[in-house]
Formats: C-alpha cells, structure tokens, sequence
C-alpha cells in the first residue's frame, strides 16, 4: 500500500482518503496459532501540514485462530488503527528533531508506502495466547476428547504440567 506523495501536497489543507484491500496472508508463516487471514481493509487518511505528511489508518479483518488449549479453529475479528507522520528527505532541516527517534518517518521516493505499518500493528492485534474462549476446558490429556463438546471417564489428577515432574519424582 502506498500513497503519491504529490498528491496529497497539491491538495493542502485538505484530508484525502483512501480505501484499499491487502492480503497479508504471509502473517500465517509468522504466526504459528494463525491459520487464515482475510484480506486485510485499509481506510486511511493523509493530509500535509508543515512539511508533515500524516496518514491515519483505520484496520479491520477477520483471522481464523487455532486455540492453543483445545485446538480447534475460533474466528477472531481484528479492528486497530495506527497514525504515522512522514517527512520528505530533503525537509528534514524544516522539522526540529526527525533525526532523535522523534517517531518520524523520512520518505525516500515519492511514495509513502506503509504495507509494513499495517502488518506491524495486525500482528500486535493477535492476542498473546490464542484461546477459543477464556474458559476453555482443553483437551483431556487421557484420552484427547476435547472437554468443550464431550465429557470422558479419565481420572484427571490437576496437576500443573510444570509440577508434575516434580510429583512423579516424590512416588519414586
Ligand atoms: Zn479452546
Ligand atoms: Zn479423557
């Protein structure tokens, strides 16, 4: 996705709106609980200011998620947004502090691409842990039912995976 940046300076003063769908489904190799990404909607908005070109986007699509307790499939809607600022190379002197890790961005071409802006914050919107629901029962780790949709026989003990090494050592 990218814009021209000669098109929103000849409009000054004016906010210009795009609308586009992307794929991002390479975030599937990246991500190892994802299994299917929509095609990605990019509502942005870019005006010039003050040799500033700032661009707000609005993200929305659908993920297909694998629950890391149970492991079945789970649609998880995304909705995020992100506002960067751009400068021109050759305006960097009109802007104080660019050069500090002031955030931002200096455009090299004549295009503000922003693919990588809108993957960046797609994946800070997956969650930490994939689960289907909070309450999750998993899988029995008897006999592998999931614990959801069926109920089994097994004798479960509850006992922390973490600590178990820890009680089988104590029968011995
Ligand atoms: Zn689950
Ligand atoms: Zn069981």
């Amino acid at each position: 996705m990218q814009l021209k940046i000669m098109e929103i300076y000849n409009k000054k003063g004016e906010t210009i709106s795009y609308n586009e769908n992307v794929s991002l489904s390479a975030l599937i190799k990246e991500v190892p609980e994802l299994v299917e990404l929509q095609p990605v909607n990019v509502q942005a908005s870019a005006n010039y200011f003050a040799s500033l070109y700032h661009v707000r986007a609005e993200i929305s699509t659908e993920a297909t998620l694998k629950c890391t307790r149970c492991l079945d499939e789970y649609s998880f809607p995304i909705q995020t947004s992100f506002n960067e600022s751009f400068v021109e190379r050759k305006n960097v002197h009109h802007v104080e502090g660019v050069e500090d890790d002031s955030g931002i961005n200096i455009v090299e071409g004549e295009w503000i691409a922003f693919t990588s802006f809108v993957s960046e914050n797609v994946l800070l919107a997956f969650p930490f842990v994939a689960l289907c629901s909070e309450d999750c029962q998993g899988l029995c780790y008897e006999c592998g039912i999931n614990l959801n949709k069926s109920s089994c026989n097994c004798q479960r003990e509850r006992i922390d995976p973490r600590l178990a090494d820890l009680a089988n050592f104590f029968k011995k």
